[in-house]
């Protein structure tokens, strides 16, 4: 029986390594942190995240194949293959401070293993990493262990999170890179092997160990780029009377674009797009290709300009100011079908509102009050002082509630802004909302789900991004 132990329980290491068990019945996985409550909670009903059918994969194999522990030492000991699954920040402080990936708790990890390690293993970089990262790793594993042979692949994890179980059982492909290595060969063909259970032999792609590292860096750069595209087009289309559904579809239907990815928002979130295209950029600065450093750059710089060009247009309609106003929020996770809140566009549009001094009433299906006023409280990247991260002032928190449904978040507000593009806001009963709230009642939706011709008939005065404004 293979022995897998992924260090990391987040949310690549749980659903990745669920999905492996369910398909590898004759593969041990344990899964390992050194976060207890987060462990507790992969071992209870209660799982720590949020994603549509992990449940069920969790239930099926944990406890048969499936571990999840805080034993990380004992584990990582008796594996073969260890896979790295462990978060890599965007580093806040001294040299590539607010773009160079901090990759403090991967070296840890590594040390880690090559401490522990009494019989020779495959270490998989499955956390996404700079390229070349696997060279670093292969110096302290080989200059800290006892004759031990390390073999480091790089696989990286392509999923999409709200969509992590579907992605996990159907990959577009699995990327596997190692040293061109009888070594590096066989470890290669030991993981293709795992993923060969249930992943079509075409779709597994092996490639030496910069091609993977980097491809999931320019992976994540290409679908940010993609969002500012049509983000930017949304803006063009506001100023010319141009529907950006309309242009997108349209666009779209060139095979050579394609019609996925394409919907105009406030912006895009989560944990990965900006801390990898802001990686990317350093790494390009570092090898003195600073044109294609500003290229990428650009892509944030366009996330930002849409995040206040909402906050913008929000105030401006209101009568130039928010003031003591009650504006709902709708949706605060970065996407919909999760309740990951990191790099949200909710904080900084939230941000934004309380900046004008309005009174926010915000409702998430899955996300935590403790979450908003924990990311409402957080510093904010700033490109032209990036070693200075622009404080939140401490009295916005006080402007901010959390409610329990969208019809108490809506009471009495004056607008709503829908951030998050949860099916359950299609279907909201908008005449109720519309009476609850004071006149005009406005609608911000940043996400193109309301049906604007019918909240216009209702009486709402209605921004949807990159549709024609109100007549
Ligand atoms: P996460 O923060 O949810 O999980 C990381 C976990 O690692 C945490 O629970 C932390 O306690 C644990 N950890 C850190 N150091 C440890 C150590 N020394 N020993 C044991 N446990 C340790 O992060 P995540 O979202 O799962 O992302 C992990 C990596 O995968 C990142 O590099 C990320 O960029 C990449 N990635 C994320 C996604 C995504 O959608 N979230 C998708 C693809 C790739």
């Amino acid at each position: 029986m293979v022995n897998i132990c992924c260090i990391g329980a987040g949310y690549v290491g749980g659903p990745t390594m669920a999905v492996i068990a369910l398909k590898c019945p004759s593969v041990k996985v344990v899964v390992v942190d050194i976060a207890v409550s987060r462990i507790n909670a992969w071992n209870s009903d209660q799982l720590p995240i949020y994603e549509p059918g992990l449940d069920e994969v969790v239930k099926q194999c944990r406890g048969k194949n499936l571990f999840f522990s805080t034993d990380v030492e004992k584990h990582v000991r008796e594996a073969d293959i260890v896979f790295v699954s462990v978060n890599t920040p965007t580093k806040t402080r001294g040299l590539g401070a607010g773009k160079a990936a901090d990759l403090t708790y991967w070296e840890s990890a590594a040390r880690m293993i090559a401490d522990v390690a009494v019989s020779d293993k495959i270490v998989v970089e499955k956390s996404t990493v700079p390229v070349k990262t696997a060279e670093a790793i292969e110096k302290i594993l080989t200059h800290n262990s006892k004759g031990i042979k390390f073999q480091i692949l790089s696989n990286p994890e392509f999923l999409a999170e709200g969509t992590a179980i579907q992605d996990l059982f159907n990959p577009d492909r699995v990327l596997i890179g190692g040293r061109e290595t009888p070594g590096g060969q066989k470890a290669v063909q030991e993981l293709k092997n795992v993923y060969a259970q249930w992943v079509p032999e075409d779709r597994i792609l092996t490639t030496n160990l910069w091609s993977a590292e980097l491809s999931k860096l320019a992976a994540n750069a290409f679908l940010a780029q993609r969002i500012s595209s049509v983000n930017a087009m949304s803006a063009l289309c506001e100023a010319t009377g141009a529907n950006v559904s309309q242009v997108a579809h349209a666009v779209g239907k060139d095979t050579r674009i394609g019609p996925k990815f394409l919907n105009a928002s406030v912006g895009f979130g989560g944990s990965c797009f900006q801390k990898d295209i802001l990686n990317l950029v350093y790494i390009c600065e570092c090898n003195g290709l600073h044109e294609v450093a500003n290229y990428w750059k650009q892509v944030i710089k366009i996330n930002d300009y849409q995040k206040s060009r909402f906050v913008n247009r929000v105030v401006s309609s209101m009568f130039n100011t928010v003031s003591g106003k009650k504006v709902a929020v709708l949706g605060f996770a970065f996407k919909k079908d999760t309740g990951d809140t990191r790099e949200t566009p909710a904080i900084d549009v939230c941000k934004g509102l309380v900046g004008d001094k309005a009174l926010l009433s915000i409702f998430d299906p899955q996300v935590t009050e403790e979450q908003v006023m924990r990311d409402l409280a957080m510093r904010k990247f700033d490109w032209d002082h990036p070693a200075h991260l622009q404080p939140m002032s401490p009295t916005a928190t006080k402007e901010v509630s959390v409610c329990w449904d969208a019809y108490e978040a809506t009471k009495d507000a004056h607008a709503v802004c829908i951030l998050t593009e949860w099916e359950e806001f299609k279907s909201l009963d908008y005449k109720k909302i519309f009476d609850g709230m004071r006149k005009p009642a406005f609608v911000f939706d940043g996400r193109n789900v309301v049906d604007v011709d019918k909240l216009r008939e209702i009486g709402f005065i209605v921004y949807s991004i990159g549709k024609p404004l109100d007549p």
